[in-house]
Parts: structure tokens; C-alpha cells; sequence
């Protein structure tokens, strides 16, 4: 049974203690007591089915048996050390790590978070290519240090104070929302693997979102000085929103060409989620020269890597470089664990099969109410545009939105929220969701359709 708190004195302490900018889902803030898999349960016992995972983060299920057996047997050996003594855990994670990996791809340095590892991987980009500028995409969200808060391009993101300078923001390649793509790629019936294929059609999404990357080179670039370029393999905060096919190797390469590194920030898309693949970079058919992960690397412990070349690694040689509980032996004994649980279930394939049921059954939704305008993602990332109406697509506004949302929760199913305008659901559950979960999901969603409907 719930101990903590009452609710109402949480309330007053969140009012008074904590500082504002800490945004808190629905209406009546929900108090959590429990979690089991893929359910959460709040301090009177409701359970809810979460399709959110903490964000993102809880890869292979709430308090999963064996993740918490293997935290068990490392609190009471070993907590922390810190990297100027060797522990197994780290050495033996490394390893495993590595080898999910393309080769080329080595030497790893363990942190605590996605902004650690995002900020590590600028700077190591900008050390090992002597280059300051970077590259990030419009609508992206790579942390909230003042050097990410810089490629992070979403003004509800920022504040009045200048960020990272030498950061250029190239036009996201939307295809629902951008200049191009639009029509033909909403038309596609293909929700689950939807990378646009406008590039066949008319509209050529991925030569006209390329020219534009190339106009940041013209016009922002000192000539052949580009540090990098980072991005998301499906941009996550930003409101599930795809790439079209073949434009991010275009852009590596333009990119590369210029004496620059790519980074695939793979803070949301990795570690199976996306389904097909282990990494989200494998569906564009890049390989990146630095990759940084956090949230499901560590099942919702805190714990973040980079992993880069060794010869992009060597520039850290230079001088002392340090991360205090980067690689402790109990985040690395919960990384090595996820690991193996993620191989054991299956999780991969079982985002690739349930989330192709979501996005199949999320389609029929999109086909039947106004309000739906687009549906898209990949695996277990699937998101869902809530519209004003289908011919303008303008976002369904915040009132109407919250009602919606509101009402999945009081129904029991826990959804995300994103996009920059704050219209788009988001679903990313544990990954050991079921089909009947997710048939369940969406019936609450469509109850939540038909109750707004009835109600307006
Ligand atoms: N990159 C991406 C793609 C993210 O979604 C996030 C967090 N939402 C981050 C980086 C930053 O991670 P953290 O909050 O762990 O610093």
C-alpha cells in the first residue's frame, strides 16, 4: 500500500519547492506508487497502462524482475568506484555494447544522461575536426545544457538568454508538415514502414529538403569547416517526425565533404525500438562516425554512452577528461542486463510486431475522424497529429487536445505529448507491450475520439 505523502500536500510542496519549468502531465497531476512491466499503478491503486515508458526510457519493462535482481546483487557488492579503478562491469558492458555496433565504431565513454552524452559528442567533433560550426535540424531536441540548448531547435525549448553559438538549424525534412512531401506521403498506406518515397513521385521531398541543407553550407559555413552534423534518427520531442529516404546520406555526405563528423543521436531510437533495427541510423543506411545514447540503454537508470572511432577518441588524450559516476558498477551492471534481457525477450522483433499493429490500427482511426491527421512512426515510436481538420492540418488546439489526452489517462492508458505546437501523441511503451495491450490502447483512444465528438 502507498506510505507516501497525501496527495493534496504534494500539491503545495510542488507549488512551493519546486522550481517552475518542471511541466507535469494532465489536469490532476498523477501520484505514482508502483510499477510492474508495462503498468503503472498510482498511490489509490489504479492501474494504467504506460505507452509513454517514462518517456521513451523504460525499454524492457517497470521494475522487471531481472533487472532489479542483478541491482540487487550489485548494491550489495559494489556501488560506485569511479573510472581511476577498473571494475568487471564496465569492461565486461563495453564490450557487449561495442558488439551491437558497426565495427568501426570502438571506443566508448560512459556518462549519465542524454545531454552528457550529446554535449560530449559536439565537443569531441569539434576537437578531433579542428571545426567549430554544427548542424542540427529544426525541431530537433538534443538536451538542455547551455551548448545543446543550441542545436536543440524548438522555441518551446529556449529561453531569453543567448545559447551555443556556431550552431546552424537546416529545415527539417517533414513530409507531413514540411513544404514537401505532404500529400503523397499521407496518402502512402504503408504507415509501418513509411520512409517517404516522395523522391518517386513528384514532389521529390529529398532532393528539395537537400537543397536546403546545402544552402545552410552556402551561406552559414565557412568553406569546408564544418564540425558536424547531429540528429535524431526519428526526431522524438519534436513530434515522431521522419526523414524522408535517402536524406540523411545525402547529408552525411555533404557533410563529410566538408571536413565534418556525423552524430546519430539515438537517445529515443535505439536499443530495438525502432524494430527493424537495433540503431535507428540503420533504417537511413548511414554509419555514423559518433553515436550517443541514454533512457532505454538503462531501462530508466540513470546512465548514457558515447561511442565513437578510436581515432576520433585519441583527441581526448590531449588533457584529462572526467565524468565522476560515468560507468559505475551498478549503472553498468543494469546496462549489461537490459542487454541480455532485450536479446532473451525479443524485444526487438516484438516492437517490430506490436508496433506494426499500432500503426495499422492507428490508421483506421486516422481514416475515421477529422481530427486525426496523420499517424507515422516506426516500431514502438508511433505518433498520432491531432489536426483542426484534414484539409489545412493546422494542430488541434491545446483545450481540445488536453481533453483528449485527459481522457485516455481517466480510461487508463498513459500517452505521451510533443511536436512544437504540442498536438501530436505519442506512443513509445515498455517494450514488452502485448497486442492485447495495444489493441486496448487504441480502443481507449477511439472511445476518447467518439467522447470528444459526442461532447463538441
Ligand atoms: N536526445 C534526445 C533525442 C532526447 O529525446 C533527449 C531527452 N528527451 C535528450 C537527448 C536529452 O536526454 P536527457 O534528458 O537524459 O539529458
Amino acid at each position: 500500500p502507498y506510505e507516501g505523502l497525501p496527495y493534496e500536500n504534494i500539491q503545495k510542496i510542488k507549488n512551493d519547492n519546486i522550481v517552475p519549468c518542471i511541466q507535469q502531465y494532465y489536469k490532476k497531476p498523477l501520484l505514482l506508487h508502483e510499477g510492474k512491466m508495462q503498468w503503472l499503478f498510482d498511490f489509490e491503486g489504479k492501474r494504467y497502462l504506460d505507452m509513454f515508458g517514462g518517456i521513451v526510457t523504460v525499454s524492457v519493462g517497470h521494475c522487471h524482475p531481472k533487472i532489479n535482481k542483478a541491482i540487487h546483487k550489485q548494491v550489495d557488492t559494489l556501488w560506485h568506484s569511479t573510472n581511476i579503478y577498473q571494475h568487471p562491469n564496465l569492461y565486461k558492458y563495453v564490450e557487449e555494447l561495442t558488439s551491437t555496433l558497426p565495427s568501426h565504431l570502438k571506443a566508448v565513454y560512459l556518462v549519465n544522461s542524454g545531454s552528457e552524452a550529446n554535449d560530449l559528442a559536439l565537443f569531441l567533433a569539434r576537437l578531433y575536426t579542428g571545426n567549430f560550426e554544427i548542424i542540427s535540424f529544426r525541431n530537433a531536441y538534443h538536451g538542455m545544457s547551455p551548448y545543446l540548448m543550441g542545436t536543440t531547435a524548438l522555441s518551446t525549448w529556449r529561453f531569453n538568454v543567448p545559447v551555443s553559438f556556431g550552431v546552424h538549424h537546416a529545415m527539417v525534412p517533414d513530409v507531413f508538415k514540411g513544404l514537401w512531401g505532404g500529400k503523397y506521403c499521407r496518402d502512402s498506406v504503408v504507415q509501418t514502414t513509411r520512409q517517404c518515397e516522395c523522391s518517386t513521385f513528384r514532389c521529390q521531398a529529398t532532393e528539395n529538403y537537400y537543397k536546403q541543407l546545402e544552402e545552410v553550407f552556402m551561406y552559414s559555413i565557412p568553406r569546408g569547416h564544418v564540425a558536424g552534423l547531429i540528429a535524431e534518427s526519428i526526431q522524438g520531442v519534436g513530434g515522431i517526425v521522419h526523414f524522408p529516404k535517402g536524406y540523411l546520406q545525402k547529408a552525411y555526405e555533404l557533410v563529410r565533404t566538408n571536413g565534418g563528423v556525423c552524430i546519430a543521436d539515438e537517445v529515443q531510437t535505439g536499443f530495438g525500438r525502432t524494430g527493424d533495427h537495433f540503431w535507428g541510423f540503420q533504417m537511413h543506411g548511414v554509419k555514423p562516425d559518433i553515436v550517443t545514447m541514454a533512457k532505454g540503454i538503462g531501462n530508466g537508470f540513470p546512465l548514457g554512452a558515447v561511442v565513437t572511432t578510436p581515432e576520433i577518441a585519441e583527441v581526448l588524450k590531449h588533457s584529462s577528461h572526467f565524468n565522476t559516476f560515468g560507468g559505475n558498477p551498478l549503472a553498468c551492471s543494469v546496462g549489461l542486463k537490459v542487454l541480455e534481457v532485450l536479446k532473451e525477450e525479443d524485444l526487438q522483433y516484438n516492437s517490430k510486431k506490436v508496433g506494426t499493429y499500432l500503426l495499422n490500427e492507428l490508421a483506421k482511426l486516422r481514416d475515421k475522424f477529422e481530427c486525426v491527421g496523420d499517424v507515422r512512426g516506426k516500431g514502438l515510436m508511433i505518433g498520432v497529429e491531432l489536426v483542426k481538420n484534414k484539409k489545412t492540418n493546422e494542430p488541434l488546439n491545446a483545450t481540445d487536445f488536453v481533453r483528449i489526452w485527459d481522457d485516455c489517462k481517466d480510461m487508463g492508458v498513459l500517452i505521451g505529448r510533443g511536436g512544437i505546437n504540442g498536438n501530436v501523441l505519442r506512443l513509445a511503451p515498455p517494450m514488452c507491450v502485448t497486442l492485447a495491450d495495444a489493441e486496448f490502447a487504441v480502443h481507449v483512444l477511439h472511445k476518447s475520439l467518439l467522447n470528444f465528438y459526442n461532447r463538441s
